[in-house]
């Protein structure tokens, strides 16, 4: 979305706008909030300003694009099932609001939780962690490095995926927040591009892509039919990435250094049981996300 050229609407003319949205979002079956949500975005309106109406007596709105293209995204959220972040471009996780675009998976809510175990295991290590160097493997829009370089200040994250258009976003996310001195991005195939670094990583942190392949078709349309499917798809039995990341972390760690990845639910302990098989990890465990749902797998490679 080109966010450069100034647009504006009249208050009349984006209250008729919403109106009509609302209406064809509730016969949609979609939350008419979504659409409180993309104006609060688009328009910079305030959310007690959408529900009070009283944007409807500015005489100019500055809008970031206009409301005949707004409409038709709009049109095809309801009908194509486009992500209402995709529309916006952004997406608010943990303390960052983040660019998105349909090269990159939305992160999600239940991811934020990977940095924290991040902490608490690297709290657990025999070893100080906080300092060295990160991987964030699949780091699609470049969350979990900036939140790992957000929480650990003195560390240097490196962030890798195999496509280049989500690492321009990456890139992008990391410059706006300030963190481009701090985190590396580079394209190419898991750990292919940080070979400088075997034996000496702290950590390794992925949201690999997990589902079974079969399955990725009945997901829900949004993410089924419009977030990259190289993100998504994790082979017959969806464990084939995090088979990989359990069986190539040993040459990349530090002896007492982190594997964290999530998992899709029913996966965690049969991830616990590879790691516990390849005699190289400790301290395996897995751990729930806030629905309750058993979907993170931590370990420490052996000293
Ligand atoms: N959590 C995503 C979903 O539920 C999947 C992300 C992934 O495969 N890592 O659609």
């Amino acid at each position: 979305m080109n966010q450069k050229l100034r647009r504006f609407v009249s208050g009349e003319e984006l209250w008729q706008w919403r109106k009509t949205a609302q209406k064809a979002a509730i016969a949609a079956k979609v939350s008419p909030s979504e659409l409180d949500w993309l104006l609060q975005e688009v328009a910079g309106l305030e959310r007690l300003t959408l529900c009070l109406e009283s944007f409807r007596d500015l005489p100019q709105i500055p809008i970031q694009l206009e409301i005949e293209e707004l409409d038709r995204l709009w049109q095809r959220r309801l009908s194509e099932f486009l992500p209402v972040q995709y529309i916006a471009g952004v997406v608010y996780w943990r303390n960052f609001k983040l660019a998105v675009s349909p090269a990159v998976l939305i992160p999600r809510p239940e991811t934020e939780q990977l940095i924290d175990l991040a902490v608490m295991a690297a709290k657990n290590s025999s070893i100080s962690l906080e300092q060295g160097h990160w991987a964030d493997l699949g780091t699609g829009s470049g969350a979990i490095s900036l939140g790992l370089a957000e929480i650990f200040p003195q560390a240097k994250i490196h962030g890798v995926d195999c496509s280049s258009a989500a690492i321009e976003i990456a890139r992008k996310n990391s410059l706006l927040l300030g963190f481009g001195s701090r985190i590396k991005f580079y394209q190419g195939f898991w750990w292919e591009p940080l070979a400088l670094f075997k034996g000496k990583l702290s950590g390794m942190v992925s949201n690999p892509p997990y589902i079974p392949s079969a399955l990725v078709a009945k997901l829900q349309p949004e993410v089924a039919q419009h977030e990259p499917r190289l993100a998504l798809d994790g082979g017959d039995d969806g464990i084939d990435c995090l088979r990989y990341l359990v069986e190539t972390a040993p040459d990349y760690l530090l002896p007492g250094g982190v594997w964290l990845a999530e998992t899709m639910a029913g996966q965690a302990e049969i991830v616990a049981s590879l790691l516990h098989d390849r005699k190289s990890y400790t301290n395996i465990s897995i751990h729930t996300d806030l629905a309750g749902i058993e979907r993170f797998v931590l370990a420490l490679k052996i000293n």
